[in-house]
Parts: C-alpha cells; sequence; structure tokens
C-alpha cells in the first residue's frame, strides 16, 4: 500500500515542509472516545500518546463522548492535551438508557445465567447501554453526523509506534472501510444468540450478504471447537473494537442498519451481553468485502490484558508484563484464522 505522508511539502528551493494544522486539508474524520469525567488521568494518558505518535503532525479533531455532562475540569484539561479541534457530545437519555420493550423478566433470567457463568460486567446495566450505543447508535449523534471516518480510542490504552502517514487518508485512498490491530475469541455465553438472529435475519435479506465476505474467519471451529458450538455456529472471533478505524457509512448503510434494527428486536443486548466488538465484526465481514478490511500490523497497541507489538525500530514498548500464560494468548487470538483464511 502507498502509505503517503500527505502532509509534507517542497517548496521551490527543494525545502521540504510540514503544513501546519491550518494549511493541511484533513479527511472528514475524527477521534472519538466513550468516556466519564472520573476517567480523566486515563484517557489523558491516551490522548499524549496519540498525540506523541501520530496527531501532532495533522491536528484531528477530537469528538468526547459523555451519557453526562463534562466537568469544566475535564474539558479545560483534555483539551490542553489536544492538536486539534475539541467536540464534546452529550448522548440523549432516549439512546443511552434501555429500551422499555426488554421483557424484565426474561433480562433477570438472562443475566442470571451470564452472572452464574462468571461473565465480565453481567450484572451492570450501564456496561449493557455502552454496548448498544457502541454497536449501532454513536455515528447518529447530531454531533457525528458530519464525520465520516472515525478512530475510536478508550481510556487507558497505549500506543507505541509512530505513524508518520495519514490513516484516514489511507483508508480513503486505499479504499478501506474497517481497520483494527487485534482479533480475539470472545466469551461464546455473552453472544449465544447473535448468530441464530443474524442468519434469520439473512434468510429474509440475501441480497446483503457480501460475495466476497470473511465467513470462514465467522464459522471457523478448529481452534475454539466448543466456542463455535456454544455460539451457535458463530466462531466469536472479532476485532477487538477499543482501538478501530472506520467509515461510518458503512453503519450507516442499508445492509447494517436493518440488521442493526433486528438485533435490537431480539434484544441481546440486555438478554445476553452482545458486545460492540462481535456486531461490529459480524456486521463487516457478512455485509462488506473483505478486502476492505485492513489488519494495521503497523500501530503498536495496547488495551489491558494484551498488547500488540510490531517488531520496528518505530515502536517503543515497555517488556511484557508476563501477566497472561502464552497458551492463554494463544488461545483467545484469532488473528491467525484472519491471516490464513481471509488474507
Ligand atoms: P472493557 O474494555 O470491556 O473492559 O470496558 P470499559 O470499561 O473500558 O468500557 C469501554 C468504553 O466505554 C470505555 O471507553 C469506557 O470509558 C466507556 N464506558 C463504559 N461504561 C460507560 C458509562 O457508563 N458511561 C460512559 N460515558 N462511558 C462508559
Ligand atoms: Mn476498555
Amino acid at each position: 500500500f502507498a502509505k503517503l505522508t500527505y502532509n509534507v511539502v517542497y517548496d521551490e528551493t527543494g525545502l521540504k515542509r510540514v503544513l501546519t494544522k491550518d494549511e493541511y486539508p484533513r479527511a472528514n474524520a475524527t477521534l472519538l472516545t466513550l468516556v466519564r469525567n472520573k476517567e480523566l488521568k486515563a484517557i489523558v494518558h491516551t490522548i499524549r500518546q496519540i498525540e506523541n505518535t501520530w496527531n501532532h503532525n495533522f491536528h484531528y479533531p477530537y469528538t468526547f463522548i459523555g451519557d453526562e455532562e463534562f466537568t469544566q475540569e475535564f474539558k479545560d484539561t483534555v483539551r490542553r492535551h489536544c492538536s486539534g479541534e475539541v467536540h464534546f457530545e452529550i448522548i440523549p437519555p432516549e439512546i443511552w438508557n434501555k429500551p422499555s420493550d426488554i421483557d424484565p423478566e426474561k433480562e433477570k433470567a438472562g443475566i442470571q445465567k451470564l452472572i452464574e457463568n462468571g461473565v465480565q460486567y453481567a450484572g451492570l446495566e450501564s456496561y449493557h447501554n455502552m454496548c448498544r450505543f457502541n454497536s449501532g447508535w454513536f455515528y447518529r449523534l447530531e454531533g457525528l453526523k458530519k464525520f465520516k471516518w472515525y478512530w475510536r480510542f478508550e481510556p487507558n490504552t497505549d500506543y507505541y509506534c509512530s505513524i508518520d502517514y495519514d490513516i484516514f487518508k489511507f483508508m480513503e485512498d486505499n479504499d478501506k472501510t474497517y481497520g483494527f490491530t487485534i482479533s480475539l475469541y470472545d466469551d461464546p455465553l455473552t453472544v449465544e444468540t447473535l448468530w441464530p438472529v443474524t442468519l434469520d435475519f439473512v434468510k429474509k435479506n440475501p441480497q446483503y450478504v457480501h460475495p466476497n465476505g470473511a465467513f470462514r474467519w465467522l464459522t471457523d471451529s478448529v481452534q475454539n471447537p466448543e466456542y463455535t458450538k456454544l455460539a451457535n455456529g458463530y466462531s466469536t472471533c472479532h476485532f477487538w473494537s477499543n482501538f478501530e478505524i472506520a467509515n461510518m457509512d458503512f453503519y450507516r448503510g442499508e445492509a447494517y442498519s436493518r440488521w442493526f434494527d433486528a438485533l435490537e428486536a431480539a434484544g441481546g443486548f440486555y438478554y445476553e451481553r452482545w458486545g460492540d466488538a462481535p456486531v461490529h465484526s459480524v456486521g463487516v465481514a457478512l455485509f462488506e468485502d473483505k478486502s476492505k478490511i485492513h489488519w494495521f500490523r503497523d500501530i503498536g497497541y495496547h488495551h489491558s490484558p494484551y498488547k500488540s507489538i510490531p517488531n520496528s525500530d518505530k515502536c517503543t514498548a515497555p517488556e511484557d508484563s508476563g501477566y497472561f500464560a502464552p497458551e492463554d494468548v494463544h488461545r483467545q487470538n484469532c488473528l491467525p484464522n484472519w491471516i490464513k483464511y481471509e488474507m
């Protein structure tokens, strides 16, 4: 792929010059994060790394999304660390809160089962809201409508490699829809009916399935056969969405929107704990050409407990903590399947 830096020009005498914030014609894109006031320190930690490794050259705007008003301290502090424009967007309660058609009895039984099986965050309603919001709502917010591209980041994540090209323009010029760094297996209990609900939708609407979808990655059962079984045919492989770069027009399009309506109707964000990572992943792998999904192997990234660190002199990363045993890491890693079946 051509990785043009985009922001470097040469004057008449051949001297190299980096375009300033005001001069540089950016893509229609924003960095974005859903975050809480109490995560101020943690979000600054990550903003600094995104700035140091990348955005100090490009000055892309940031959008901070909250379900409650941000404090003045939060706003002032993040503004000091962002080299691009800063926007704050508050989610209307009717979007954030649990929809009224969720059946309380069915929800209680579903949550109970997840809790008994030790599923993290199962009993935390705000976590379910967050997953649903990130799956199908953020790109519909008033303040997001004007943007096409987003780079999602989270508090307390790390970026290790300096990237000298404009990632958004790279996506645009190479006709990519979705970019990721890490691909994992999920806990099948959180998505037990995601695949059956999806197959039902697809049977009624076969026209939406892309002939060059990443079907094998979605359904393979070699490495973790019991996962695929428990998730009723879905391998549980997904792109880890705490870092992702994508074109929101894909989500806004007919295929994803109608499928998302079917997911909402099924209620799995509350009866189970469907995550936004498997939802984005199943959507993009079914309804988009897999050649438009890009693995950013040059972005060094960490979100606890996993790191992806390219072996490159452009990257500086701390020694591995050794917290997870290698065999666990191997078991949870679905990247080999992506490479083997879909690249
Ligand atoms: P995990 O990565 O699955 O362990 O979940 P996180 O706690 O990191 O949450 C994912 C993202 O959603 C992070 O950016 C959080 O800051 C954000 N988030 C989670 N719950 C809430 C919430 O109740 N309100 C808001 N505003 N953000 C939330
Ligand atoms: Mn997180």
